[in-house]
């Protein structure tokens, strides 16, 4: 490796522009703090977008990469491996599905999903029940098959033709899904807590009625918990809070608690429409990306690890609502566990971007969910004094960003 020294600059010379990374490189990171090139300090908001879930270098997830990276890194799917199915045999039993699918990330497991659910009624019910129905504001990936799921018609923009058979309608009116679905409806697909959309939960009532409507149209219920497994909500899957079981759920970000790993999970009916040689991926269950997750899923699913979400969640909200009495930025505060959304006022909207960049400058990691939305995202076992001085920079950053004042063309 060469140890030519690079920096953010390096980033605008040589990687292609998709993103727009924060103006400091980190380098290294333990819990929930970060530390960057020049060796300064972040208190992690952000948690690599709902990703470390047990925080950065767990010291147990540490031990189980080296222990596998000594033994055995990868054989693909022309065998199987032990890791990979210790994991398979975990996650199916704490959760309703039968079986597994391993691949690498989100957008793969979400593809796996659209792809097996087409294909289960195409086995079960003929060609022309196809038909895909999913939500405004939803996101499910960047592949060109799940951004067309997705419904955010800028990351569809200038890639079009998308695949077919796929509409939208608003979340949580379950009057416009029942006018929308039919017997031509294959899937309707769905997250518990919309993520990068702005945080916005699903109605229990309404999640309950969506069930109904695929029973009655013979439809699979997909849940996209990409964003909301593996804890984020204080339960180890959302669905569980909502009282109503999908036929496939989808699963990655905290899975691997960094190390990336995605999951498709469902019954076991639905999943033999996934017959030999119909789908597939080289990396899929690869032991390393196992390993990891079935120890991360062993440290996350205890009662200790699911409560403490819950009182991190108190935590976060009563921090927020005090900056909020003192600064008046937030319209909302909403979300589930640590899974958070502070929506800004209107002055405020289109400008969220600007507290990120204060908040980074102020010791503090934190995302955006669209214009008008901060999300906190954090480790599901960050220390509360953590919790607690990330807030002090925060309103550091806020108050700082009110002082220079709102952009007059704010959209
Ligand atoms: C992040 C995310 C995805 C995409 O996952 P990738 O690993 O980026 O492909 C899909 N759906 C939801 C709900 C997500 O939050």
């Amino acid at each position: 490796m060469s140890d030519k020294p690079v920096n953010r600059a390096t980033f605008d010379q040589v990687m292609v522009p998709n993103y727009n990374p924060q103006a400091v490189v980190p380098v290294r990171g333990r819990g929930s703090r970060v530390w960057d090139q020049a060796g300064t300090e972040y208190i992690d908001f952000a948690g690599g977008i709902a990703v470390n879930a047990l925080g950065h270098c767990h010291p147990r997830l540490v031990d189980v990469l080296k222990g596998q990276a000594e033994r055995l890194w990868h054989l693909s799917n022309v065998f199987t491996n032990e890791p990979a199915l210790r994991l398979a045999g975990e996650i199916t039993a704490a959760t309703f599905a039968d079986r597994v699918f391993f691949c690498n990330s989100g957008a793969e497991a979400n593809e796996a999903a659209f792809k097996l659910a087409r294909k289960y009624a195409f086995d079960h019910f003929g060609p022309e029940k196809h038909e895909i129905i999913a939500f405004n504001q939803s996101f499910h990936g960047r592949t060109l098959f799940t951004l067309t799921v997705g419904g955010q018609a800028k990351y569809r923009e200038g890639f079009e033709p998308v695949p077919a058979g796929v509409s939208h309608v608003d979340f949580n009116d379950l009057a416009a899904l029942e006018a929308a679905i039919s017997d031509r409806t294959c899937a309707v697909v769905m997250e518990p807590i919309q993520g990068e959309g702005g945080v916005i939960p699903a109605d229990p009532a309404f999640a309950r009625g969506v069930r109904a409507l695929c029973d009655r149209h013979n439809a699979l219920l997909v849940f996209d918990e990409i964003q909301t497994g593996v804890g984020r909500t204080g339960h180890l899957y959302g669905y569980e809070a909502l009282g109503v079981t999908p036929d496939i759920l989808t699963s990655a970000k905290a899975l691997g608690g960094g190390f990336p790993v995605g999951a498709m999970l469902c019954t076991e009916a639905v999943a033999q429409s996934f017959g030999f040689g119909t789908h597939g991926s080289t990396y899929g269950g690869n032991p390393l990306a196992c390993a990891v997750a079935a120890e991360a899923l062993a440290l996350i699913n205890t009662p200790e690890v699911l409560n403490g979400v819950a009182e991190r969640h108190d935590r976060f909200r009563a921090a927020l609502e005090a900056i909020n009495a003192r600064q008046g930025i937030f319209s909302e505060i909403r979300g589930g566990g640590l899974l958070i959304g502070a929506e800004l006022t209107p002055p405020w909207h289109g400008q969220a971007g600007r507290f990120l960049a204060a908040a980074r400058e102020a010791g503090v990691m934190l995302l955006m969910a669209g214009p008008k939305v901060l999300r906190f995202t954090p480790s599901l076992i960050i220390e509360l004094e953590e919790i607690e001085l990330g807030m002090e920079r925060l309103e550091r950053a806020i108050a700082a960003v009110i002082a220079e004042g709102p952009e007059a063309a704010a959209g």
